[in-house]
């Protein structure tokens, strides 16, 4: 079975194309500035080999058009027609409290993922463009939605629930769902196999740490908390993030800069975390490099960062009464080993203790990176959302294709 899992955003999709007989990413890429006619594809087939091209994609409708045309492209295409695409995973960001797991689309999940528009307005609205695409551009090809928030799902009322008047829960559905619950999961089940456990064996806690940060205590293969809440706005500190504020300082800024709520919200999103301490950039790699040339703000930016994951990896080793490792992930957790010495510092009380040539040595590759001495290991795993998106899929479709035959035998 090939699969094609989707992740649409606003203005850019991001694709793969799978093969599930060995898990083999035949074709990958993406089209970006969507919705201009200067949008840029670029698709990887074959050992690296790529292709980009320059076009006119107004829409998404245009734009899955173009990634199925490139698929089948008899130059750079790995499939000569499109019926060869048997299903289609999407990843979906919010899925509320209607989908603790992946579901296939019919017509009824479809209406409940128009329902968590509200709860995500940014992210929700493409993911249902990109549904009702493929439902036009490949008919009767069945669709699967896997959610960001699902495995959060597990989470217990003590984690999700904010000491808020309870009707705010209850009445407008206001809680903590978490996101990057695909990753979560992904490198908590790769942990339980490096481990030679099954998930419902391990207590783990791993640090997703992208553009955008979130850490998760997972105990028994069931994520019990998560620094994201309501929104990706809490929590760690991230790219352009604040992450945990006083949330009188709303208030405070509205009233003495007359600041409307729009533009807090736009202040605490896109103008703070890493970005707005350094006053230099959202990306890390650069905050580092002005960092070790003695730049002040940077090195502040870093240590606020270091030192807010660390409080967290505390609280949720505190939380699970201990764990059996810490995984680091995304581009900052797999890349920046300065980032991993600096929060594990002085976590020997807990039982952390890195290997500093291991450390430094496991950049953008899977590891151990905890010296021998550490009562709990350290792993590095590069994350792979579309092989769960994938899987899931398969899953799904599956057990679909064999119910639909029993019911005809
Ligand atoms: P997204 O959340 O958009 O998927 P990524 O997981 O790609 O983001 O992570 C982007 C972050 O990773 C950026 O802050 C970038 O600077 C950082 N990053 C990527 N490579 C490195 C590296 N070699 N060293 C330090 N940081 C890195």
């Amino acid at each position: 079975m090939k699969i094609l899992v989707l992740n649409c955003g606003s203005s850019s999709i991001k694709y793969q194309f799978i093969s599930m007989t060995n898990e083999k990413v035949l074709a990958k890429g993406q089209i970006e500035r969507i919705g201009t006619n200067q949008a840029v594809l670029t698709h990887y087939f074959e050992d690296g080999k790529s292709a980009k091209v320059v076009s006119d994609i107004p829409d998404h409708n245009k734009a899955i058009e173009v990634v199925i045309s490139t698929l089948t492209n008899t130059d750079y295409g790995v499939i000569s027609d499109k019926q060869e695409i048997k299903a289609v995973g999407h990843r979906v960001v919010h899925g509320g409290e209607k989908f603790a797991n992946s579901v296939l689309i019919t017509a009824a999940v479809k209406d409940k993922i128009h329902d968590c528009i509200e709860l995500a307005p940014l992210h929700n609205p493409h993911n249902f463009r990109g549904i009702k695409a493929c439902a036009e551009l490949l008919p009767g090809v069945p669709q699967v939605a896997v959610f960001d928030t699902a495995f959060h799902q597990t989470m217990p009322a003590t984690s999700y629930l904010y000491a808020i008047p309870y009707s705010e829960y209850q009445v407008h559905n206001v809680r903590r769902y978490g996101f990057h619950g695909t990753s979560h999961r992904y490198v908590s089940e790769r942990a339980a196999k490096l481990l030679k456990k099954k998930p419902e064996q391990i207590k783990v806690i791993t640090c997703h740490l992208g553009n955008g940060c979130s850490i998760s205590a997972i105990e028994n293969g069931r994520s019990i908390d998560t620094s994201m809440g309501f929104t990706p706005l809490e929590g760690l500190v991230m790219g352009t993030r604040c992450g945990d504020i006083d949330p009188a300082i709303i208030f405070y800024i509205a009233s003495r800069q007359g600041l409307s709520l729009s533009e807090i919200d736009n202040l605490l999103n896109k103008h703070s975390g890493l970005e707005g301490i350094s006053g230099i950039s959202n990306d890390l790699r650069e905050i580092l490099k002005q960092m070790n040339a003695g730049n002040d703000r940077a090195k502040l930016a870093v240590d606020i960062f270091c030192y807010r994951l660390k409080k967290y990896i505390c609280a949720y080793f505190g939380v699970m009464n201990g764990v059996d490792a810490l995984i680091f992930t995304a581009g900052i957790g797999e890349n920046a080993d300065q980032i991993r010495e600096i929060t594990c510092a002085g976590l020997e009380c807990i039982g952390i203790k890195l290997d500093a040539a291991k450390n430094r040595n496991t950049i953008g590759t899977e590891g151990l990176i905890s010296a021998k001495s550490s009562k709990i290991d350290v792993f590095v795993i590069p994350t792979n959302e579309e092989i769960i998106i994938s899987r899931d899929t398969r899953k799904i479709v599956e057990a679909m294709n064999r119910t639909n035959r029993e019911i005809v035998e």
